[in-house]
């Protein structure tokens, strides 16, 4: 790597300065203040660091922290990695991520959505990861759509390669724009935020409903394991891309049609799409799959998520579900034979406005032990009773913890509902 210009590493020695001295005084892990004191000093930091690196950035509504960490442990196995690994996806923490391992030549960031364009025009980076897009807490959501378009500009005529979720609308419409991109086949099961065709705003046909194309006739082949995620605008032209990766239930099939089985420690069909981009990520590096797939098994937490806390023979393992998409995918985690503590609340980072819970189908809830805490309790109880899912009403997370019987628990929990928990829980084991 060339050498930073003075002002550049002053600057970024500083943030890591202050970093530490927030670590010391425990005002958290310091990624953020570091990235700030050095980006006043030098506001073109984050460019300069950036340079001479082969970046990825990594983009989603969901998903996005696990899959940058499951990127990361794969191209390990090239040499060092920069990473955001405590989930500071906006510049101040992308510049303490790349300061704080200022010689790997690799780096894999998490970028929040809304900052992607800015950091793609910053950074330059190489490949960008996209995977989903659908409405988070509701008063921050803004318009999803708008979010796509800013995407579509940022990409246009960039010299990046794009790898990207075929079966989400919104991501296909987003990542249109760029000259080279990767489909990869990693499935949607939240479709509530994209009926419409984000071309022209007709109705979306998905494989499953009667489907005639324009012109009458099916166009372009569709093979059976890609049509059950197929989807095609019925007013225009605007299709699914052909995919060239595919999550297969257990597996993923790579562009030579090979199939690999993923036996990834991650739990869950989400965890099993994130993999499948990873890989298909790993090898716009040069890093084969069976290189790649060993790193991604050594995964088995990530930020405290899927990781178990305990008190008094309670074993609880902790799943975090920010939004209606994120609960869909912790309920395909959940063990079916164990009870479960649901905790919601709605401060600053969950977004205030809870009338999101009425868009999750919580039926699946129904025949087993439910426990409802959190700040947002009441609002979850009417909307469960409503689903005609039984519960138990606990006025704090340690009461309803003391109400199960000894053994495993699941929880769910948003943001901050999910941080407290680990905090007074102590070290998650
Ligand atoms: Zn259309």
């Amino acid at each position: 790597m060339t050498q930073l210009p003075l002002r550049a590493q002053l600057a970024s020695a500083l943030g890591r300065t202050a970093a530490t001295l927030s670590r010391a005084t425990g005002r958290g892990d310091g990624s953020v203040i570091g990235g700030r004191v050095g980006l006043a000093l030098e506001p073109d930091l984050l460019r300069k660091l950036a340079q001479d690196r082969k970046l990825a950035l990594v983009s989603a509504t969901n998903g996005k922290t696990t899959t940058t960490r499951l990127i990361t442990s794969a191209l390990q196995e090239l040499g060092d990695v920069a990473t955001n690994a405590f989930g500071a996806n906006m510049p101040a923490g992308h510049v303490s991520a790349l300061s704080s391992a200022k010689h790997a030549p690799y780096g894999v960031l998490e970028v929040d959505e809304k900052y992607l364009p800015e950091v793609i025009n910053t950074t330059g980076a190489g490949v960008i990861v996209l995977m989903n897009l659908s409405r988070d807490q509701m008063d921050r959501a803004g318009e999803i759509w708008l979010l796509a378009q800013k995407w579509r500009r940022a990409l246009a005529g960039k010299n990046t390669h794009v790898i990207a979720n075929a079966d989400d609308p919104l991501v296909a419409w987003g990542a249109s724009t760029a000259t080279r991109v990767t489909w990869v086949s990693a499935g949607q099961p939240w479709k509530e935020d994209s009926w419409c065709c984000p071309e022209c705003g007709g109705p979306l046909d998905r494989k499953g409903m009667e489907y005639t194309p324009p012109g009458g006739h099916v166009s372009g082949m569709v093979t059976s394991r890609t049509a059950e995620n197929d989807w095609a605008c019925r007013e225009c032209t605007f299709r699914r891309p052909e995919p060239s990766w595919f999550l297969d239930d257990d597996a993923v099939i790579d562009p030579r049609g090979q199939r690999w089985v993923l036996d990834i420690q991650l739990p869950g069909r989400a965890n099993r799409a994130n993999a499948v981009v990873a890989l298909a990520t790993a090898e716009t590096f040069g890093l084969p799959i069976q290189r790649a797939l060993p790193r991604l098994r050594e995964v088995t937490s990530v930020a405290g998520r899927y990781t178990t806390v305990q008190r008094d023979g309670r074993h609880a393992r902790l799943l975090l579900a920010k939004n209606p998409a994120g609960w869909l995918e912790a309920f395909d985690v959940l063990d079916r034979s164990l009870p479960v503590i649901l905790s919601v609340n709605a401060q600053g980072p969950d977004g205030r406005d809870t009338s999101w819970l009425w868009d999750v189908d919580y039926r699946v809830l129904r025949g087993r032990p439910v426990y409802v805490a959190g700040e947002r309790r009441l609002d979850l109880a009417l909307r469960l009773d409503v689903a005609g899912v039984p519960f138990q009403l606990a006025d704090s997370f340690e009461q309803a913890l003391a109400a199960q019987p000894p053994g495993k628990v699941d929880v769910i929990a948003n943001y901050t509902a999910f941080q407290q928990i680990r905090s007074e829980f102590g070290r998650a084991v």
